[in-house]
């Protein structure tokens, strides 16, 4: 038996559910009005409200103005239903990037089309085509207009459903449970669709779809009240990255700059002009970049930004990935590391110089010896050593006191690092002890070398507290490779036969090694 106004249980039925959209619309309004979707929920609340309270007084047998008043302006709920599901569903999801305005303009142009058609209908039949249904909205043979609202309407929930599924399979936890409820919600209207082409309507000749969209959106209600947590991270992910000291860059597949946030912007000293730009042209300002990566290959890089700012950050590339492991970019992670680079520097040259005069220490001329022996090997090259010891040091502390002696030491390595070149080592071996390895230089040319060192300091007078001392050095000098098989321990042990010598001849002179010293 078909069903047909006036219907008060059927009337009332709308009316609880149009009454529960408008409250759960009111409710959303004041506690959930920011959150993701709201908005849309909201319209989408109040256009069923509209929907269902306007078919609950047509089937309430109601006259209206005209005689299809009531059945008229259910339609202007109706037609925003679709409209402000899908907009919802592109908010849920993630989507509101393409939420601009000539978009969504463009969505509500087909409401107003269809509701201008339906008001002037009398005049061009578009809609109806005269042959609109006694009692509902169920009308099965109507005119053009009529039928492309109906594709228009399921094409839009078809995607929101779409959308909904994506979203679902995609995510996990709270989100998995959120878009779950509202994926349940959406079912509900296809269930409607489905149960209506199989001719199982249990109320025949009423329209159900304003119930199932009541149920559904009454589901996307409680998901958006229910899940409040969703709407705070996209929000805190936002704060996050803008507040971040690290810098942060997106880059897309072309190497074009899609985003960055203030800490990157301040580090690479560029701002959002550059956006769209590619990231190469800041990259170029990056010396040391090219040199150790030509590309993105390396995840993890130390890059010193040079410029004014002398800046060195950790830089940390990560891929982007889409749903399907499709590349679409990357994430560039800045880490301004340069107050550590100074503190290693720092730590680095305490480890490897005398605190007193300066001079590389031991350990460190040791290391660097060893590598200009490998150096002199590989390339043929002379390598000479000359090692140093002051003269009746000792008198100096006890005479002028430790201070003058420590004042003479200073002095001596001055002369020694104004007298040789950039690439000669001079080193304080320890105590009143130094050492200078001349690289591409035999031993004659070093005796002469040291020889004149030696002139200088024995002609030069130490200023110390009220004192003027005159001091000497000895020196013993020798080349690598002048015994067959020549080691390190040669080099040393044949410079040091050489100074013994010096100290043993009377002092304050230069003895080259030779095969007689042993
Ligand atoms: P020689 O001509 O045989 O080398 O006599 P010398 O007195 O120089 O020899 P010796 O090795 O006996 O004495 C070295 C002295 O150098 C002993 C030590 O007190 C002094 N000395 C070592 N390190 C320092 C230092 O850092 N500052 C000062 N002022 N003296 C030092
Ligand atoms: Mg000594
Ligand atoms: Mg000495």
């Amino acid at each position: 038996m078909q069903l047909s106004p006036p219907n008060i249980t059927y009337s009332s039925l709308l009316l609880v559910a149009g009454t529960a959209c408008l409250f759960v619309a009111v409710a959303i309004l004041q506690s959930r009005r920011n959150a993701v979707g709201a908005t849309s929920l909201i319209l989408l609340l109040l256009a069923l409200a509209w929907w269902d309270t306007t078919y609950a007084i047509f089937w309430a047998g109601t006259p209206g103005l005209t005689k299809y008043f009531w059945l008229d302006i259910t339609y202007l709920g109706a037609v925003s239903v679709p409209t402000a599901l899908f907009v919802f569903s592109m908010q849920i999801t993630n989507h509101q990037g393409w939420l601009k305005r000539p978009f969504v303009s463009l969505l509500y142009l087909e409401p107003i089309l269809v509701l201008t058609c339906l008001f002037t209908d009398a005049y061009h039949g578009l809609f109806f085509a005269g042959r609109r249904a006694e009692n509902s909205a169920v009308i099965l043979d109507a005119g053009p207009v009529f039928w492309l609202n109906v594709v228009y309407s399921y094409s839009l929930i078809l995607i929101a459903t779409i959308l909904i599924v994506r979203g679902y399979l995609r995510s996990s936890g709270v989100y998995r449970r959120q878009l779950g409820v509202i994926l349940l919600g959406i079912g509900f209207t296809w269930l409607n669709s489905i149960i209506f082409i199989l001719g199982l309507n249990p109320l025949p000749g009423a329209d159900n779809t304003p119930f199932s969209f009541t149920i559904a959106a009454v589901a996307f209600a409680f998901a958006v009240g229910k899940y409040q947590l969703l709407d705070l991270i996209p929000v805190a992910r936002d704060i996050l990255i803008e507040k971040m000291r690290d810098g942060v860059l997106v880059i897309d597949t072309q190497t074009r700059i899609v985003d960055m946030n203030p800490a990157a912007q301040n580090l690479l000293n560029i701002n959002t002009n550059m956006l769209g730009r590619s990231v190469e042209d800041v990259i170029r300002k990056w010396p040391h970049y090219k040199k150790d990566s030509s590309n993105f290959s390396q995840p993890q890089i130390e890059i010193n930004l040079g410029g004014r700012s002398r800046k060195y950050v950790d830089m940390q590339v990560t891929n982007i990935l889409d749903g399907k492991d499709r590349d679409i970019g990357r994430l560039i992670i800045l880490h301004d590391i340069t107050n550590l680079k100074k503190a290693q520097n720092e730590l680095r040259l305490l480890a490897n110089v005398d605190s007193l005069t300066g001079a590389i220490n031991r350990g460190h001329f040791m290391e660097l010896a060893k590598k200009e022996i490998q150096r002199s090997i590989r390339y043929n090259r002379k390598l000479s050593l000359v090692l140093m010891d002051m003269d009746s040091f000792k008198k100096i502390n006890d005479n002028y006191g430790h201070a003058s002696g420590d004042q003479a030491l200073i002095t001596l390595t001055r002369i020694c690092a104004r007298g040789t070149r950039k690439m000669d080592v001079f080193a304080r071996l320890g105590g009143e002890e130094f050492a200078l390895l001349l690289p591409e230089t035999p031993q004659e040319i070093a005796a002469e070398l040291s020889e004149r060192l030696r002139e200088v300091l024995a002609s030069s007078v130490i200023h110390s507290e009220s004192f003027e001392i005159k001091t000497t050095i000895s020196m013993g000098v020798t080349e690598f490779g002048i015994q067959e098989q020549d080691t390190f321990e040669g080099l040393f042990h044949r410079a040091d036969k050489a100074l013994y010598k010096a100290k043993v001849d009377g002092r304050n002179c230069v003895v080259m090694w030779h095969k007689g010293l042993g």
